[in-house]
């Protein structure tokens, strides 16, 4: 599904590497996990596959079913498939949370060559799953993320990511600033689309997430690269003995 292969990537403007060679391969129906500490460029890799600016890659691939994802702009491989449910979602003031996902929805489905969701069948389902993800009627009416609490805005992240049905969901650390129950209901609605056919990276920087979300395999990333690889016992262990110690015995 995902093949990531060696890859590395700098700032734009400064001379700052930031990853420096992340292999890591993602299968069809798969949960895979990223752990580590602040600063070890989890987020640059999810900004990279999802093709934000002010990043360059300077050696290595990533694909998505063989598509080389770094040649294409953003919203053509959204278009093919990938999703990315934000660490710091954004609030986009003046454009209605309803017709922003409708927009999103339609604008996959043109580029995928269907045909549109009619505004009845939109209305049915995004009620449907708002009301899974205990997202008020009135909060899909409200301008995207404008004045929701962090719990919303993930919730809401969630909730795009069940309309838009990709194939390849990145999740960086949906679950920080969350409660309890706020994550389990996050956990929940990724639960709800786990699917043969789709393939998940939940970057964590706690364990917690991964007791209702559990993996199949767990990367621990720290400085760039991807340190170790294991079971979900990994991630046990991180919680247990923290990140430095790992570090070190790698080191
Ligand atoms: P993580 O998500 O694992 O906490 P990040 O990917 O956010 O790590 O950051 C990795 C490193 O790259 C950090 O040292 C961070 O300060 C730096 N970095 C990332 N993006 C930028 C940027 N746009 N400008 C300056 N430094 C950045
Ligand atoms: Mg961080
Ligand atoms: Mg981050």
């Amino acid at each position: 599904m995902l093949e990531i292969k060696n890859l590395h990537v700098k700032l734009e403007d400064e001379d700052k590497q930031i990853l420096k060679g992340v292999d890591l391969t993602v299968e069809a129906g798969k949960v895979h996990a990223i752990m580590g500490p602040n600063g070890s460029g989890k987020s640059t890799l999810s900004y990279v596959l999802s093709g934000k600016d002010g990043y360059e890659v300077t050696e290595g691939s990533a694909t998505l079913e063989g598509i080389d994802l770094l040649d294409l702009e953003a919203e053509e491989r959204a278009a093919a498939g990938l999703f990315l449910a934000f660490q710091y979602p954004v609030e986009i003031p003046g454009v209605g949370n309803m017709t922003f996902l409708r927009t999103a929805v339609n604008a996959q489905r043109k580029a995928r060559g269907e045909e549109e969701m009619s505004a009845a069948e939109f209305l049915k389902v995004v009620r449907a799953r708002a009301k899974d993800l205990k997202i008020d009627a009135e909060m899909l009416k409200r301008p995207v993320n404008v004045g929701f609490s962090g719990g919303e805005k993930k919730r809401n992240e969630i909730l795009q990511m069940a309309m838009l049905e990709p194939k390849m969901c990145i999740l960086d650390e949906t679950d920080s600033g969350l409660d309890v129950d706020a994550m389990k209901l996050v956990a929940d609605g990724v639960n709800a689309l786990r699917s043969e056919g789709r393939g998940f990276l939940v970057i964590t920087h706690y364990q917690r997430l991964l007791d209702h979300i559990k993996p199949d395999v767990v990367h621990i990333m720290a400085g760039g690269r991807i340190i170790k690889t294991g079971g979900p016992e990994l991630a046990l262990e991180v919680e247990q003995n923290g990140y430095t110690d790992l570090m070190s015995e790698v080191a």
